[in-house]
């Protein structure tokens, strides 16, 4: 895996610390049209221009640095140069993208309950914002994560967003849209994909805990975890990563779907209750070091299906 030296972050950071810079990138994106490839360069004496009547109060745009300022935006790769003009690149594009979805109105909401009943206790779960995560919490049993101190109480699944996607949205509209977005993002990391860059990941953690038992605490003394099964995984590029169950991804898997349904099981839940808790399935180690892990899935016809989840997040039906 690659990561940025302190030279090219340090590069790419001074390139976009200052603010004409970033309006000429916007100005270039603005131009760049819905054809993104192959768009015509903006000219010089137009960039200016463009860039000049983009110029809020109060910021001083002294022209005779733009050479300079294109140059450092250049070096930096978010901008090329070509015959007739200057274009946006595919960096600089992602750069403003980001700024746009990522720098919103501080947008908040008060807790309120969800129609869905917490899947641990059937008790009542209510919808929260803090910093910029969405957190589904239950109210009358510690959740999935009581292991983690820094998460809200009884929290049952939380998830990053952007004042992009809270804004125009109710507490409701936003549970679903997250809802649907975490079974996606579920099945990019299980396929090796960041859903945010798109570079390969690596699974931290795959394991389940044989000897696992509440008693009348909230951890397992075993292995120190709410839940039975624990699954990590991370980008190698950008860090973005994932707390989850194993289960689930066997059971948001499109040949476990299938072979469940050939078998007459009810396939049709792909919403909040097959994302929110894993399936009970009894599992087993068929190693550890990598980790393999074999779920013995009940169906109401014929013998259980075997299936297999490697560390690599690999799922085979072993049956049929
Ligand atoms: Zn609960
Ligand atoms: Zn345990
Ligand atoms: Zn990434």
């Amino acid at each position: 895996m690659k990561r940025l030296s302190d030279e090219e972050l340090g590069s790419a950071f001074g390139a976009l610390s200052h603010e004409i810079r970033l309006l000429v990138l916007d100005v270039l994106e603005r131009e760049r049209g819905a054809e993104t490839f192959g768009a015509a360069p903006v000219s010089y004496s137009e960039l200016i221009d463009r860039t000049e009547s983009h110029t809020p109060d109060g910021v001083a745009f002294d022209t005779s640095n733009s050479p300079y300022h294109l140059r450092v935006l250049r070096d930096a790769g978010f901008v090329s140069r070509e015959a007739g003009g200057y274009r946006i690149t595919q960096a600089g594009v992602r750069i403003v993208r980001a700024i746009r979805a990522n720098i919103g109105t501080d947008t908040t909401f008060e807790t309120v309950p969800i129609e869905e009943p917490c899947p641990y206790c059937g008790g009542r779960s209510v919808i929260t914002l803090e910093d910029e995560w969405v957190f589904i919490t239950c109210r009358d049993c510690p959740g999935a994560f009581a292991q983690e101190d820094h998460l809200p109480e009884g929290t049952i699944a939380g998830f990053q967003v952007s004042p992009a996607a809270v804004q125009d949205r109710t507490p409701h509209e936003l549970f679903r849209m997250a809802s649907r977005v975490g079974l996606q993002v579920h099945r990019l990391f299980a396929a090796g994909i960041c859903p945010t860059c798109n570079a390969t990941t690596t699974t931290e953690v795959l394991e389940l805990c044989p000897d696992h038992s509440l008693g009348d605490g909230a951890v397992c003394p075993s292995c120190g975890r709410t839940t039975d099964e624990f699954l990590a995984v991370s980008c190698d590029v950008c860090d973005r990563s994932l707390m989850t169950f194993p289960a689930i991804v066997v059971a948001t898997d499109p040949a476990v779907i299938a072979a469940l349904y050939e078998r007459g099981a009810d396939v049709t839940d792909q919403t909040w209750a097959a994302l929110s808790s894993p399936p009970d399935w009894p599992s087993e180690y068929v190693s550890t070091d990598p980790p393999v892990l074999q779920y013995t899935i009940p169906v109401p016809r014929g013998e259980p299906l075997r299936v297999r989840l490697d560390a690599g997040l690999n799922v085979t039906v072993r049956d049929g």
